[in-house]
């Protein structure tokens, strides 16, 4: 479902219960000429395990009891950019353990993201379908007789980007699944500066986690987001530095456990520091990169409640009194959402403002490395956090 172009696969077909079987990518994917392509990524930049969450989201909201996928077109992509269109990306059987009888496919799982789900513990365990991905031979025995062609299917959705979703009578699927299920310990990390106020509170935070180590590659992550945690800490060692004690009470966390669901970063939000009233968060994900059409490297966004147009006036009057030069892209939004742990907080209806400078094409690859960074945009990015941290915390804002 794509609400902007209007594109359904489930229209006119009721999944509830039901198991799917579905395409993997998008119509078009494969073909960067096809009109649907040109639609649904005309970027190249939509990310293949962002959609695949996407895709799972729509399916569990619509009652899906299990999601069989098969990759007919044998091409994926690694991620973002449309020269990456890589045959035989997607492995062709997920279900099944590697170098197992059962399994076909040539390698494992080519990403970190495999891994398990995870959830705070007390969230309910289930509520996402089971989801197994076939091979093209066990695709044939499942449509043998059943008249659908996936492939035909794919090719005629490409071209008029009507979807043409139908039930398949007469066939039988078992799929057996197993949870195992652990209690993992991890940990946020969060320094206090007390204020005179010690009930409310001011937080700025950044991720430290990132994806691991695979196959013998480091995902050490400069950007995503060592720079970020550089920038919380900065901020709070500058506060420190002026030996002035704060109005309000500021919070200054490293939140674990980002790239798995935003985990550290709810579970503060949902059990603030002595129960504290929070007035603002500060989120710094990907602070020291630029964009590709960003040649003098002074681009950089800022997400914030809709409710405070404020932040974004103190952040232009903080820009141009420092001179520092940076092109800062508002986006208003009434509750911020999106893949960082600025919507933890935004959930919780605290105000948040978010900075991100860029979105890099080694996005989540192992080579996110410090050589890359943009020293400058990254210093100047937290100078403008600092000033409006201190103008949030020493000012009559948020005062009743
Ligand atoms: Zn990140």
């Amino acid at each position: 479902m794509n609400e902007d172009l209007g594109y359904d696969d489930f229209k006119n077909v009721d999944v509830k219960d039901k198991i799917i079987l579905r395409l993997s990518g998008y119509p078009g994917h494969d073909d960067t000429t096809s009109v649907a392509y040109q639609k649904i990524n005309p970027d190249g930049n939509l990310s293949s395990w962002r959609l695949r969450l996407s895709k799972n989201e729509d399916a569990s909201e619509r009652g899906v009891a299990a999601i069989i996928e098969v990759n007919v077109s044998g091409i994926g992509w690694a991620g973002l950019s449309t020269g990456s269109l890589i045959a035989g990306y997607w492995a062709d059987n997920i279900p099944f353990r590697y170098n197992s009888r059962m399994y076909e496919g040539t390698d494992p799982t080519p990403t970190p993201y495999g891994g398990g789900r995870m959830r705070l513990p007390g969230n309910e365990i289930s509520g996402n379908p089971t989801s197994v991905t076939i091979s093209n031979r066990v695709l044939n025995s499942l449509r043998d007789g059943s008249g659908i062609d996936p492939k035909k299917f794919a090719a005629t959705v490409k071209k008029t980007m009507k979807p043409a979703s139908a039930e398949v009578s007469g066939k039988k699927v078992r799929i057996k699944t197993s949870v195992d299920s652990r209690i993992v310990k991890v940990r946020n990390v969060v320094g206090i500066i007390p204020g005179k106020d010690t009930n409310n509170i001011i937080v700025v935070g950044g991720h430290y986690d990132h994806m691991g180590i695979k196959d013998g590659y480091i995902w050490n992550g400069a950007d995503d987001n060592a720079s970020g945690t550089v920038g919380a800490m900065t901020i709070a060692k500058a506060f420190m530095a002026t030996g002035v004690k704060p109005e309000k009470t500021l919070v200054f966390a490293a939140w674990t456990a980002e790239e798995k669901g935003l985990i550290g970063s709810k579970y503060f939000a949902q059990h603030p520091y002595n129960d504290c009233n929070m007035l603002a968060y500060l989120n710094y994900d990907m602070i020291s990169r630029d964009d590709s059409n960003d040649s003098l490297g002074v681009i950089c966004s800022m997400n914030y409640t809709k409710a405070h147009p404020e932040f974004e006036e103190m952040t232009n009057k903080h820009n141009e009194e420092y001179e520092l030069g940076l092109d800062i892209q508002y986006r208003a939004q009434e509750r911020p959402s999106g893949g960082s742990d600025h919507s933890s907080f935004a959930r919780e209806d605290v105000p948040i403002m978010y900075f991100e400078a860029g979105f890099p094409v080694e996005y989540h690859q192992p080579d996110d490395h410090v050589d890359k960074v943009n020293w400058d945009k990254m210093v100047k990015i937290i100078k403008i956090g600092y000033l409006n941290i201190w103008e949030l915390a020493n000012s009559e804002w948020g005062k009743e």
